[in-house]
């Protein structure tokens, strides 16, 4: 495998501040910096005093201090599936907001519907547990599974063939996955004070935990900054995404990114858990104090490592690892022409947010995702392992307590190409299923994006 050098491992001066905002464009820096001041709210920001009343969810009532699963069908229908969903509500004794936690949107991604089972986990609801529903101030709603046919048949998207998060705000009269869109923006967006969508990469790569939200939306920025890791990336939400609707109604909307499809990374779900419990305590929804990374990374912009022949790709690196400027991060050799392999060097140092993991490329095809860093190097390898990937904070044990005062935020200037995150990454890799196992074969579906 990887027989790269150890890297330098110099010690960084604990209060060096890294301010490298200019780095932005002026435009998209001023419209995050106002969003920022927007941020200052008067206190108290919720109702502390006064008790909670009943909760009311599709025709159903939650007490407060309960925990109650209720069921939502997805489709209206007297006849054939209706595809129902749970829909887990703490209702707290004390008001406060409403913050909806979605999983598996597209069905293949496990890394939601996992965070959420740990989440309802005894471990953690029951008396004197984290979420606890009697110390809740405001309403948690917990939907593991939104696409329930797609989860069940282990594809992102649904029956029909359309892809739920392109869909909303869906239309009550239209086709299959419109109509599901429809019912959940009125179920389950519209009445929320603050969306958290949990995804992993869709197939054929994997992302190192990351949160995209428009940092130029006031609510989203703060949402985003409370999960308390490090990889934050602007981006403006795609069109008939739940992120961009849910911001559309001036929602706050962050989407969690971790891992790959179809597979369980224990590392993301455990960052994801970490997270949701550090966003419902920045926003006082339950007690205790969130635990803040040492630096955020704000990212604009990215470069692209691409294949430069054909064949079949071995990464030695992964998604979360550094590297450095001419490392050899991947080897492609050609089994029709033995003998013969070319090493792939990254062209800048960075951080790799995604590589792929699928083997088989082609001259050009994208194999990993690097935001460039520059200034920072040192405050980040700080934190790598002995392989040079970043310890997310909330991947080991219990990260330590620090003031958000004391986290180092390092703008990392660019554009993304044609304004979306993972425009560059292959159409979706799916595996058919066909009749006669024997005759699976692999298809290119329709162009992918993670969120
Ligand atoms: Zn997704």
């Amino acid at each position: 495998m990887s027989d790269k050098k150890p890297k330098s491992r110099k010690s960084v001066n604990k209060h060096e501040k890294v301010r490298i905002s200019h780095e932005m464009s002026a435009e998209r820096k001023k419209a995050v910096k106002d969003a920022m001041k927007d941020q200052e709210i008067s206190k108290p920001e919720w109702d502390r005093i006064n008790v909670s009343s009943e909760y009311k969810f599709n025709r159903k009532k939650v007490k407060p201090g309960e925990i109650r699963t209720i069921k939502l069908n997805l489709l209206k229908v007297s006849i054939g599936d209706s595809w129902p969903t749970s829909v887990c509500i703490l209702h707290g004794k004390r008001p406060g907001p409403v913050v909806t936690i979605i999983g598996a949107i597209h069905g293949d991604e496990l890394t939601g519907p996992s965070a959420c089972s740990h989440l309802l986990s005894e471990a953690l609801t029951s008396n004197g547990g984290p979420l606890d529903p009697s110390k809740i101030a405001g309403t948690v709603r917990i939907v593991p599974v939104v696409n329930t046919p797609g989860f069940k048949s282990n594809s992102r998207y649904f029956p029909d063939g359309r892809d739920l998060n392109r869909e909303f705000p869906g239309r009550r009269t239209s086709n299959t996955t419109q109509r599901v869109a429809h019912r959940i923006y009125h179920s389950l967006i519209k009445d929320s004070d603050y969306i958290i969508d949990l995804h992993s990469a869709a197939k054929g790569r994997s992302n190192m935990p990351q949160i995209r939200a428009d940092l130029t939306h006031s609510s989203s920025q703060r949402l985003a900054k409370s999960f308390g890791i490090e990889v934050i990336l602007d981006s403006k939400p795609p069109k008939g995404s739940l992120r961009r609707v849910t911001n559309n109604l001036d929602i706050g909307a962050i989407t969690y990114e971790g891992g790959g499809a179809s597979t369980l990374d224990h590392e993301s779900v455990q960052v994801a858990v970490n997270g949701v419990l550090n966003s419902l305590k920045t926003l006082h929804i339950i007690p205790g104090s969130p635990n803040r990374p040492r630096f955020r990374l704000l990212a604009s912009g990215s470069t692209w490592l691409r294949a430069h022949g054909g064949g079949l790709l071995d990464m030695l690196v992964g998604a979360g690892s550094f590297v450095e400027e001419g490392d050899v991060v991947a080897t492609i050799s050609d089994p029709q022409t033995p003998g013969k392999s070319i090493d792939l060097k990254t062209p800048i140092t960075g951080l790799f947010i995604c590589s792929a993991t699928h083997p088989f490329v082609t001259a050009g095809t994208p194999v990993g995702h690097i935001l460039p860093i520059t200034k920072s190097k040192n405050l980040i390898l700080n934190q790598c392992d002995d392989e040079s990937k970043l310890i997310v904070n909330g991947s080991l044990g219990t990260p330590v307590w620090r003031e958000e005062s004391d986290i180092d935020e390092i703008s990392i200037e660019g554009e993304w190409i044609d304004g979306n995150v993972d425009s560059e990454w292959q159409k979706e890799w799916s595996l058919s299923n066909t009749s006669n196992p024997n005759l699976q074969s692999f298809e290119l579906a329709a162009e992918e994006e993670d969120d």
